[in-house]
Order: C-alpha cells, then structure tokens, then sequence
C-alpha cells in the first residue's frame, strides 16, 4: 500500500470512528474552538491532575480533517504533561511548515501532507491551537 493511501485510511478511520469523542464532567476546563474559514467547530474537555491531562474529550462538528485531528490530538495527549502537550503542539505546528513529522507524532505523520493545501491547514491545525488555549486557561507551563 502506497504510504499516501494509508494516511489516507488513518484520516478516514478517525473520522468515521473518533477517538475520544464527548464531553467530560467535572472537567478542569472547557474551551471552544472555530474555524469560520471552513465552519469547523470543536469543544475540548481537559481533565487536569496535578500537571497530567488525565482525561480529554472533544465533540464538535467540521470536515474529516478538523474531526480526523482531534481526534489524533487527544489520542495523543491523553496521559501527557501540559508540558509535553505543549511541545507536541509545537512539533505538530512545524510539521504543518516543513511537511516533516517528528516520530514522537506518530500517527498524526498522516496529516503531514496538509501543509501543502493552505486551505486546510486550519482544519488540522483548529484541535491544537484550541489545546493551547485550553492549557492556557489552566494557567499551566
Ligand atoms: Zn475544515
């Protein structure tokens, strides 16, 4: 299988059955995200214990890009430091510039391509930049 078709297959998998899908109570916080330029829209849940996203959850409606990374973001994060989430934020934002994936994103290597369709970039970017101000809100480093 061409590498090209698999990440295809992985974007359709997380969008048709998402990961992390809904919405979590109680929660440490709650932050909405849009993107009007495609009408993505994104709820995240984060449920924080000490410096450790225990718990994240997002429901929202948008194309199979913005639903496909939400999903890949929270399987991700799910279990990190605020401080990893961060770092992996910024791996995923300068794999959008390079076209390059660091291997600590694993699967999300499938949304690497989108980089090269500047109309879709907020779609896939739309679930990290709302994870950053969720971490921002939580006064979090
Ligand atoms: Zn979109």
């Amino acid at each position: 299988m061409l590498l090209e078709d698999l990440y295809k297959q992985i974007i359709l998998e997380h969008y048709k059955r998402p990961h992390n899908f809904g919405s979590l109570d109680p929660h440490s916080c709650r932050i909405e995200g849009n993107n009007p330029s495609c009408g993505d829209q994104l709820q995240l849940d984060l449920q924080l214990e000490a410096d450790v996203i225990v718990a994240i959850r997002f429901s929202g409606t948008g194309c199979a890009i913005s639903q496909a990374s939400a999903s890949l973001m929270t399987s991700l994060i799910q279990g990190k430091t605020t401080a990893q989430a961060r770092e992996l934020a910024v791996a995923f934002h300068a794999m959008l510039r390079t076209g390059v994936a660091a291997p600590e994103l694993g699967d999300i290597a499938a949304l690497a391509g989108i980089g090269k369709l500047p109309a879709r970039v907020k779609c896939a970017g739309l679930a990290w930049h709302t994870l950053e101000q969720a971490l921002d809100s939580t006064g979090t480093t």
